[in-house]
């Protein structure tokens, strides 16, 4: 059974170990750097990304991180997350000088729009089986841009007309824009799973 970390510096913890447990994981909180020597996967919690990669680097976990993203360690980020794992963020007047890196993507925070903090869509995930998932966005990025390495897995509609992407996979690492922790489904997680057990066998 693979260990899979959840990066435990802000919140929303709790959330993705019953979904993680549920798959069939066993879960550590990681918050330091000898915690995350002991697991095979990381997952990496919604919260505010700028106060996440602060404390990350309070804490010595920052080239850690990134070491092990650059290992081939497989990494789940959900909302701040997914900002977590982008190469590079969109200028929108929200300042984050890093990131821990991994998907050749350009993610842009809040990018809904602040008028709505949050919101529900059905979107259909590629590689999730059995229908579409219920997506949770709260103050949620999207991916503005993403390389050609990069699996677009899903698409969700802005309410104006236009879609963009909200669920990416590059390699080992997977990000959605939404909360599939907050839902009760446990398909996101059970493939995050699947992407563990492949990388452990
Ligand atoms: N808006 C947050 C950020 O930019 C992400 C919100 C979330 O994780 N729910 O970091």
């Amino acid at each position: 059974m693979p260990t899979v970390g959840i990066l435990a510096l802000q919140g929303d913890v709790r959330e993705h170990a019953a979904v993680l447990r549920a798959a069939g994981a066993d879960v550590l909180g990681v918050r330091r750097p000898a915690e995350l020597e002991a697991v095979d996967a990381l997952v990496l919690p919604g919260g505010e990304s700028t106060t996440i990669v602060k404390l990350a680097r309070t804490f010595d976990l920052l080239d850690p991180l990134r070491k092990c993203i650059a290992d081939g360690m497989p990494v789940y980020g959900s909302c701040a997350g997914m900002i977590l794992l982008a190469d590079r963020i969109d200028g929108d007047g929200s300042p984050l000088e890093e990131t821990f890196g991994g998907i050749d993507m350009t993610v842009r925070r809040n990018a809904f729009g602040r008028q709505v903090d949050s919101f529900e869509r059905e979107v259909e995930v590629a590689g999730v089986p059995g229908g579409p998932v219920r997506a949770v966005f709260i103050r949620a990025p999207w991916v503005s841009q993403a390389g050609d390495g990069v699996r677009v897995l899903a698409r969700a509609d802005t309410g104006d007309g236009t879609t963009r992407i909200v669920a990416v996979r590059q390699g080992n690492l997977l990000a959605t824009s939404f909360h599939p922790e907050l839902t009760g489904d446990g398909r996101i997680h059970a493939y995050f799973c699947d992407i563990v057990r492949e990388r452990s066998a």
